[in-house]
C-alpha cells in the first residue's frame, strides 16, 4: 500500500514531518509522498527518518492555481519530483507564492477586524510555520469563539462566499503546469472531484483542456472519491494517456476522518505499481 497525498504541519496539516514517516511506517505504507502546500519544508526534514526506516519518500507539492475567466474556480495541482530534486529557480518560485499568502493574510486580517472580529496576525501565524493558512484562521477562530467548528469558521467568515472573504494571487493552472514541468516535475489534476464540475461530459472537456496544457496524470484515488468516481476518472485516464495516480491527502487531526493510507473509510489500497509507473514515465 502506497499514499501519495499528505501534509503535515509545515503547511495545514497536525503531524510533524517526523511524525508522519513515524505513522506511515507504523501503518504499513510502502511509499509516502508528503505533498505540502506550497513548501517542500517537511519534505526536506522528513527524508532522514524516511531513510533510517527504509520508506521510499517522495517528494511532491500542491499549488492552488486558478483558471482564465473563472472567478471561483480553483484547481489544485500536485506534482512530483522523482528524478531529480526541484531545481533552485522553482524553490524561489515558491517564494513568490508565499509572498502571496503573507500579504492575503494581512488584508484578512483587516478584513475580519472590519467586522469586529478581534484577531490579530501574529497570533495567526504562530500556529502555522512555513506558511500560514486559512485553516490556521479557522483554529484561532474556534477557539476565540467566533465560530463552533471549522465548517462554520469557513462559512461565516474565510470561505469564497463569506463576507469577510479575500482572495490570495494564484497563478493559471496553465502557467503553474509550465513551472513544474520545466523543474523536471510531473504535473497531476488532484481531487478531481473538487473541481466541482457536475455534468460529466463538461469535467471530461475541462480535463482534456488541461492535459493539452502539459498535464500528465490526475489523481484517481482520493478519499473525497466514491467507487464510481474512481471508474469515471480512471476512464479518463486511460482516454487521455494520462499517468494515474492516489492519496489520502491525509492532514492529521484537522481532518480525523481521513487515514494515512486508507483514506476514508478504507476506500484506497493504492498499489505499488502506481508509483513503478510514475516513475517509468518520469
Ligand atoms: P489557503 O490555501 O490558505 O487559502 O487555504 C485553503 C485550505 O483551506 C484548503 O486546502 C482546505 O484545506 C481549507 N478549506 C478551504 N475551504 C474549506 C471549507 N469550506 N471547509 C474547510 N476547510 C476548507
Ligand atoms: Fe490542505
Ligand atoms: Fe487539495
Ligand atoms: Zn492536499
Amino acid at each position: 500500500m502506497i499514499d501519495l497525498h499528505s501534509h503535515t504541519n509545515e503547511s495545514d496539516g497536525t503531524f510533524t514531518p517526523f511524525e508522519l514517516v513515524e505513522l506511515a511506517a507504523q501503518r504499513g505504507v510502502e511509499a509516502l509522498a508528503i505533498s505540502d502546500h506550497d513548501t517542500f519544508a517537511g519534505y526536506d526534514q522528513a527524508l532522514p527518518e524516511a531513510r533510517a526506516r527504509g520508506l521510499d519518500l517522495v517528494c511532491g507539492i500542491e499549488l492552488s492555481t486558478r483558471v482564465p475567466g473563472s472567478k471561483s474556480r480553483t484547481v489544485h495541482l500536485l506534482a512530483y519530483f522523482l528524478r531529480q530534486p526541484p531545481p533552485a529557480e522553482f524553490r524561489g518560485w515558491l517564494n513568490e507564492l508565499l509572498a502571496g499568502r503573507r500579504d492575503r493574510n494581512q488584508r484578512l486580517i483587516a478584513s475580519l477586524r472590519e467586522k469586529g472580529v478581534e484577531i490579530e496576525l501574529g497570533e495567526v501565524e504562530r500556529l502555522g510555520r512555513t506558511l500560514t493558512g486559512r485553516p490556521h484562521f479557522a483554529r484561532i477562530l474556534i477557539d476565540k469563539g467566533y465560530a463552533a467548528n471549522f465548517d462554520e469558521a469557513f462559512r461565516r467568515y474565510l470561505g469564497e462566499t463569506a463576507p469577510t472573504y479575500v482572495e490570495r494571487y494564484a497563478p493559471y493552472v496553465a502557467a503553474a503546469i509550465q513551472r513544474v514541468l520545466e523543474a523536471g516535475g510531473l504535473p497531476v489534476l488532484a481531487h478531481p472531484i473538487r473541481l466541482g464540475i457536475p455534468d460529466p461530459a463538461a469535467e471530461e472537456i475541462f480535463i482534456g483542456e488541461l492535459r493539452d496544457a502539459g498535464l500528465r496524470g490526475i489523481e484517481v484515488f482520493h478519499s473525497d472519491h466514491r467507487p464510481a468516481d474512481m471508474e469515471r476518472y480512471g476512464g479518463i485516464a486511460r482516454k487521455y494517456k494520462l499517468l494515474v495516480t492516489g492519496g489520502s491527502d491525509f492532514h492529521g487531526d484537522v481532518k480525523p476522518q481521513i487515514s494515512l493510507g486508507t483514506g476514508y473509510k478504507g476506500n484506497l489500497n493504492i498499489p505499488m505499481t502506481v508509483l513503478n509507473d510514475l516513475r517509468a514515465a518520469s
